[in-house]
């Protein structure tokens, strides 16, 4: 990740501003220096206003992401982009109650942080004026009133049920505890994706290039995950034995780097290892180039293989396996029948057999699921 620049970790999960972040900053003091006349000592109120903001959506995801982990869902990092923050989980969990949980997490935490600022205000009378209609006097109490509205509002907005924002994942998996998955994901998505149009068009009479881009940000999220979940629907019933492929070198593991580079330079990506006939470890795509981008191609193999890769039987469902893969971050897993290695299975090949499915679906029965 190179387009991001790492601030500091929180419980493992970093927090990191996205290159393009400083346009915000850019964005807020132009704003309150230039249109709203406030000149230099403006453009330093609305920087400070607008990373105070950010300090807020960092709250926010770190609500997101604790609740995640209480899941036992890791947390690959939180990215802050011009736009909000997001946080990026290994998956998303498919129990209902727990992606419920994990969506409210974040404005949940605006709500608790609202409490807090109101009663500070109440205790020290400072007036909240909405900034948003008396407009920005450059004091200290402006600034407060500004996060004050502005949290509020992040938690309001977050709250509209545009999936995947949180208000729509709190509506697909509150839809997801009544009706089958896919389905509830489907209406969740349509409905996102309609409301990402509305806004995006409103946007656009408006002049708001934020919105715009918040609008494209929701809409093609909604498109990708809602494709995601199809695919995988489309996986219950069959095999891995459907699907995988059982023409695939099996490595050594005194074999070096070397002999493996040959092989992926034939377009071998993932391969298993055995020690007389028996499967002893793994290794993938991601962790070979890493380890050919740094160690020396003398490495061997059974230094750089993973050892706790837990096999995969031909007889097992394919939509176990898939929602596996992702859990773990794997693209691929190695297929073993009674302790011998008899191939990879990959999203590649998967993808592959659901298109020969398509045209022939006589070809690859399903197996009736209970
Ligand atoms: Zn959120």
């Amino acid at each position: 990740m190179n387009s991001s620049l790492k601030l500091f970790s929180v419980r493992g999960i970093d927090i990191r501003l996205h290159l393009t972040f400083p346009l915000i900053l850019v964005w807020a003091a132009f704003q309150f220096g230039v249109l709203g006349g406030g000149g230099l000592a403006g453009a330093l109120f609305g920087v400070i206003a607008i990373s105070l903001l950010f300090v807020l959506v960092t709250l926010h995801e770190l609500g997101h992401s604790f609740a995640a982990l209480h899941y036992g869902v890791p947390v690959e990092r939180i990215v802050l982009l011009p736009i909000g923050g997001v946080a990026q989980l290994r998956n998303m969990p498919d129990k209902p109650i727990q992606e419920f949980v994990i969506a409210l997490a974040g404005p949940a935490v605006n709500v608790a942080l609202a409490i807090l600022m109101g009663g500070t205000a109440v205790l020290f009378g400072l007036s909240l004026t909405n900034p948003l209609t008396s407009g920005i006097s450059l004091t200290l109490g402006a600034l407060f009133s500004y996060i004050f509205f502005y949290n509020v509002i992040l938690a309001v907005f977050n709250m509209i049920p545009a999936f995947p924002m949180d208000g729509g994942r709190v509506l697909r998996s509150a839809l997801a505890m009544k009706l089958d998955y896919g389905r509830a994901t489907s209406i969740a998505v349509s409905l996102g994706r309609g409301l990402a149009v509305l806004f995006g068009l409103y946007g656009l009479f408006n002049g708001q290039f934020f919105s715009v881009l918040i609008a494209i940000f929701i809409f093609s999220g909604a498109t990708q995950e809602g494709q995601m979940v199809k695919f995988r629907q489309r996986l219950r019933g069959y095999t891995v034995q459907q699907a995988y492929s059982n023409r695939v070198p099996i490595l050594r593991p005194d074999d070096s780097l070397h002999d493996v580079a040959n092989w992926m330079a034939r377009g071998v990506t993932d391969f298993p290892v055995a020690q007389f006939d028996s499967y002893v470890g793994f290794l993938d795509n991601e962790r070979l180039m890493a380890a050919l981008q740094q160690g020396s191609s003398n490495q061997t193999v059974a230094a750089t293989m993973a050892q706790d890769v837990e096999p995969v039987s031909p007889t097992a469902d394919l939509y176990d396996v898939q929602q596996r893969m992702s859990h773990e971050g794997l693209s691929a897993l190695p297929v073993v029948e009674y302790g011998r290695i008899v191939g990879v299975i990959s999203n590649r090949h998967i993808r592959q057999m659901l298109r020969m499915a398509a045209m022939r679906p006589e070809l690859f029965p399903r197996v009736q699921s209970a």
